[in-house]
């Protein structure tokens, strides 16, 4: 009988879901996922999870529940580094853990650590533990690796193109869709989205922020959309050093590196209710905001409760408004 492996569609699944898919294929492996955010998966993680989680990881409890009755295994890596210089939120850390021991009746969790300041195969020899935990002859786990890597650098290739994940894996997945990717910025106005990408791409949790906005005709960057090399060149703005955390160190540095493009006609910074790193990050990102002040900024805040209507109008007020004072500098030219 064919195992099953589960993988929740929350957290690093936006990152790396395509990879992991074509690893555990590879080895004979059946993936199931629990997919889009949906409100009984919100209501199931808000639920489960402690009431001050941040709102990624009761989602992250709800796409749980969604899969645990229905796979052998849960595929939960203990994530810690992989870069070498910066490391994951602790939520991140201790994610294998809060689900074992909070929700009755998961499955064995694969929960293997992934530290690459523990040398450089550290992720390889994690991928080899998953083999050898399902019984797979270590070359085909390599090779199943290998075919994984490749995967994933095609799936960052369309994200940097300007395709969302879920643009980007529907392609992969079945070599279809992905045409519309960039809302063909009919009104001309670009915008930086700036977050985590758990948080910007479930469109259940932002409200479907990015879509609203290419609906609008406005051109959407993220972080992903910028090659990591160019992100990797990026000062903390004044900071002297790093952020110790991987995902608020990246959204610093394309903070920094668009408002000092200075190509944006706007930024909008979502941010997560019950997050830590955000409290220091919301600063950091307002001051570099007031460097830039002829650059329009808002940050939006979404947790369980975030209504749909609201959103929509905070947007669109935004939009028009932007919209409206690039209009007013044409006119003065
Ligand atoms: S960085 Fe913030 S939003 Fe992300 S998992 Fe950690 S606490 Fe939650």
């Amino acid at each position: 009988m064919t195992i099953k492996v589960g993988i929740p569609g929350a957290l690093l699944y936006y990152l790396y879901y395509p990879m992991w898919r074509t690893f555990f294929n590879e080895l004979g492996v059946q993936v199931v996922t629990s997919g889009r955010t949906t409100k009984n998966i919100l209501d199931q993680g808000t639920r489960e999870a402690l009431a001050d989680a941040c709102v990624p990881v009761k989602l992250f409890y709800g796409h749980v529940m969604d899969i645990k009755d229905k796979v052998d295994y849960l595929y939960i890596p203990r994530v810690v580094c992989l870069n070498r210089r910066t490391v994951y939120c602790p939520k991140f850390l201790g994610l294998p853990d809060m689900i074992r021991y909070s929700i009755k009746n998961v499955p064995p969790i694969i929960d293997v650590r992934m530290d690459t300041r523990q040398g450089r195969f550290a992720v390889v020899k994690a991928y080899l533990e998953i083999g050898k935990r399902l019984g797979a002859p270590i070359l085909s786990v390599l090779l199943a690796y290998l075919k994984a890597v490749g995967v994933l650098h095609r799936y960052n290739r369309l994200l940097r193109k300007g395709w969302s994940p879920v643009q980007a894996m529907d392609f992969l997945e079945n070599q279809a869709g992905g045409a519309d990717f960039d809302g063909s910025a009919k009104s001309g106005l670009k915008f930086a989205v700036l977050g985590y990408p758990y948080a910007i791409y479930d469109s259940f949790i932002s409200v479907n922020l990015i879509d609203k906005l290419r609906k609008y005709g406005v051109k959407v960057i993220t972080a992903e959309n910028i090659h990591p090399a160019l992100l990797a060149l990026q000062k903390n703005c004044s900071l002297p050093k790093r952020l110790f955390w991987t995902f608020s160190d990246r959204a610093l540095k394309a903070a920094h590196f668009l408002f000092n493009q200075n190509k944006i006609d706007g930024v909008l910074h979502l941010t997560a209710f019950g997050c830590g790193p955000d409290s220091l990050l919301n600063k950091l990102i307002e001051m570099e905001a007031k460097k830039h002040s002829d650059i329009p900024f808002m940050t939006l805040m979404i947790d369980e409760q975030t209504g749909e209507a609201g959103m929509t109008t905070r947007l669109e007020a935004f939009v028009d408004m932007v919209r409206r004072r690039k209009e007013a500098l044409a006119c003065r030219k």
